[in-house]
């Protein structure tokens, strides 16, 4: 153990799904025969116009360091389409351009929290929210959803967990990761309102906004309970709905002092937003939309390929996702014939004995389960699940 490290920084681990990525992408290098469906991101490109955009801001010069809350035109343009989108109005000043929907999510967790307040989760949870819940001195209290209710929380159950400690914001992800939950309109119009009466912030990271399946559509919390746009942040980005995980741009939308803030947290601790990829997110923003449909219609298709074939497996059951592109399934009965303990052996066992690569549900705060992500070519998807299904016929 090194001297110089501290107490704090001892608690940080790295990400599980970033690791688990890179070691998919590290074994397919060496050449070995590994499916990785690890990866949390599109498979696709950019798309072209994306890619030009940049390369003009480049040669035109937009190397600088930009406004700390992001490029004027950009902050514009987010709000002119998200206060069309989700209708209510948000000014440009009220929205800050980040280096990632997570960066805008540490940002929003900075601003909206003082030590030692309690942020509310629900597991299965993204990997990283209850690391950065820490990051920033809060305490994560996560509340555990199960089949039950389709992994999805109940009003009833809120009030409860409301009820029981000093929740300062509650952390909601729809369309979710890591179990692709879409919560319908009502239902959110319930858990909704009662934020509103508690009083509590809510940070809704919707960087899945525009990756839903026929027959669900997404909604944001401000779009349903209007009176929350003073209470909430909303979260997004570029990243997967428009292939540029690498380029590293999120959006908050706030109201004014807490967007104020987020702006001058993120000019002390980052500077400012990459340029480039910033004229690149414009450029996505306000001409992408025909790129981003053609791109979810193909998740579509995998989606309903995937789903078909791992229905028929044995032993396994799942949320049926309404977007994002994972299937979260608990395996859990699998664990006793093959003699594993928990998520992290059984996804080893099938890496060393099929070469499928998977996460395993402990990263989510569910360690019955596994992570499917069917961001991949067909070809791949088909061969994955023809490893799944022989490993599981091994042992059942
Ligand atoms: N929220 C969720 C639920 C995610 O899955 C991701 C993916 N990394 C992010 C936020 C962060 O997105 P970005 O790449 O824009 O930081
Ligand atoms: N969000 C993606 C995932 O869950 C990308 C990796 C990460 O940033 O965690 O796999």
């Amino acid at each position: 153990m090194s001297g110089i490290v501290s107490n704090r920084a001892r608690g940080i681990e790295p990400s599980v799904t970033l690791a688990l990525n890179t070691k998919a992408n590290m074994l397919k290098e060496k050449g070995e025969d590994v499916i990785g469906l690890a990866a949390g991101e599109p498979d696709f490109d950019t798309p072209e116009v994306i890619r030009k955009a940049a390369i003009r801001a480049i040669e035109s010069g937009k190397t600088k360091y930009t406004a700390a809350a992001g490029i004027m035109p950009l902050r514009k343009a987010v709000a002119q389409s998200y206060s069309e989108r989700l209708g209510v109005r948000y000014l440009p000043e009220e929205v800050v351009i980040s280096h990632g929907a997570k960066h805008s999510i540490f940002n929003a967790l900075y601003v909206l929290t003082d030590p030692g307040d309690e942020v509310m989760l629900l597991a299965p949870y993204w990997t990283s929210y209850p690391e950065m819940v820490k990051l920033v001195g809060a305490v994560p209290r996560i509340v555990y959803l199960d089949g039950s209710t389709g992994y999805k929380l109940t009003p009833e159950r809120l009030e409860e967990e409301l009820a029981k400690g000093k929740t300062k914001v509650l952390l909601f992800n729809s369309p979710g990761n890591p179990a692709g939950i879409v919560y319908s309109k009502d239902e959110l119009t319930s858990l909704c309102n009662l934020v509103r009466k508690e009083g509590i912030a809510l940070i809704s990271d919707e960087i899945y906004e525009f990756l839903t399946f026929s027959g669900w559509r997404h909604y944001s919390p401000v779009t349903v309970v209007p009176g929350l746009r003073e209470q909430t942040v909303v979260v997004t980005g570029v990243s997967k709905g428009y292939a540029m995980t690498g380029w590293r741009v999120g959006f908050a939308m706030a109201e004014k002092e807490a967007a104020y803030r987020m702006a001058a947290y993120q000019a002390h601790a980052t500077g400012c937003p990459n340029s480039i990829s910033q004229w690149a997110a414009l450029e996505a923003v306000t001409k992408g939309e025909r790129d981003r449909e053609k791109m979810r219609d193909e998740f579509e298709k995998r989606k309903n390929m995937f789903g078909e074939r791992l229905s028929k497996i044995q032993s396994i059951s799942y949320p049926e996702p309404g977007g994002a592109f994972y299937f979260l399934a608990d395996v859990s009965e699998l664990y006793g014939p093959c003699r594993v303990s928990g998520s992290a052996e059984f996804c080893e066992k099938l890496l060393r004995e099929n070469g499928l690569l998977l996460i395993p549900g402990g990263a989510f705060g569910c360690d019955g389960m596994v992570r499917f992500s069917f961001a991949a070519a067909e070809k791949d998807l088909v061969e994955a699940l023809d490893r799944f299904e022989s490993f599981v016929k091994r042992y059942v």
